[in-house]
């Protein structure tokens, strides 16, 4: 009988749907403060970082798709019977923000996403129209994926092209049914909210990763969440203000905090990563200039400033060699627009 049941409850169990502890490590940072790791998966997913309030809970990112945010949301109701109340989308880009509409659809009665105010004009310029051109293009990948898959010659390569297809084809409907659900409150600068149980200072201390990156600092508990400004992986620098981006850690880096959770990579401990991004940033910023001025091409500066940066940093970042060529090319273009 007992044996039965067992059987009759594990036939219960969705199986499709993957279980949240698949996508997520939640990780304490402080006393009601936890890290909300990102697992590896085909497509990038967001870090997030969740904050209790008392009453309520704040979150601060959404995820790369509703559902990566619906597994999240699983995993906070097992923390807390709080609601969470509000959403932090740190900047505009489809993996902070593709979750939104998880959060409405969980907590319809008052869910407030925040994001600054140049985030949420970026998520209609720019977040909608590249979402439309990625499901325009999504169709060509998933064929690409299915005649890799033919060609395939080792059980290994099969494999692996199978679940890469798998996930794209996943990635592919959920894309299609996307409710783009944009900010409720935006921040011009500063938004404080004070509880009994702790203070958060939403902050936007100038441009960075985007012109609209906000800054989530817990003083008492020392914690500061930092999107896409900082993280543990390599910077990407495509929608970058590289000069103001240093500026900007600098600001950042003199708030009192102990710990870093960024929008990739582990929890970050002190303020070490700072000294590295903006040194890293200043590095390829002088170099790609120095070869300007020698009259260098955009691609040969890529090529002799890429070989620069990679001998002296690709030990220091994680998948450093991949990005690196476009970082140069993101500098040449600041101090020659024209290109
Ligand atoms: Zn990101």
């Amino acid at each position: 009988m007992k044996r039965w049941f067992l059987l009759a409850f594990l036939f219960l169990l969705p199986a499709s749907c993957p279980a949240a502890e698949d996508l997520f490590e939640i990780k304490p940072v402080a006393d009601g403060v936890y890290s909300a790791i990102a697992k590896p998966t085909h497509r990038v997913n967001s870090n997030a970082a969740i904050i209790f309030l008392g009453d309520s809970v704040m979150v601060v990112d959404a995820n790369s798709t509703p559902s990566a945010a619906r597994g999240l949301i699983e995993q906070i109701k097992k923390l807390t019977p709080r609601p969470v109340k509000y959403v932090v989308n740190t900047h505009f880009h489809w993996d902070h923000t593709q979750g939104n509409e998880a959060y409405t659809n969980a907590w319809p009665a008052g869910v407030e996403i925040i994001s600054s105010e140049a985030t949420r004009a970026n998520m209609e310029r720019l977040g909608i129209p590249r979402w439309k051109r990625e499901l325009a293009a999504m169709p060509q990948e998933v064929e690409q994926l299915k005649s890799d898959l033919q060609r395939a010659t080792s059980a290994d390569q099969k494999d692996s092209i199978r679940k890469t297809l798998a996930e794209a084809e996943a990635y592919f409907a959920e894309l299609k049914n996307i409710q783009i659900t944009m900010p409720t409150m935006t921040v011009d600068s500063r938004l404080i909210l004070h509880r009994d149980s702790r203070t958060v200072e939403i902050l936007w201390l100038g441009r960075a990763h985007t012109d609209g990156d906000l800054f989530v600092f817990l003083p008492k508990e020392k914690v500061l969440a930092t999107g896409d400004a900082l993280h543990g992986w390599t910077p990407t620098m495509r929608d970058s203000y590289p000069y103001d981006w240093i500026q900007t850690l600098d600001t950042a880096e003199k708030l009192d905090f102990e710990y870093v959770i960024g929008g990739h990579g582990e929890v970050m401990h002190g303020k070490q990563k700072f000294e590295l991004w903006k040194q890293y940033f200043r590095d390829l910023l002088e170099s790609t200039t120095a070869a300007y001025v020698e009259g260098a091409t955009m691609e040969e500066a890529k090529k002799h400033v890429s070989e620069f940066l990679t001998a002296k940093y690709a030990d220091k970042f994680d998948h450093f060699s991949q990005n690196v060529a476009g970082d140069v090319a993101k500098a040449y273009q600041v101090i020659n627009p024209s290109r």
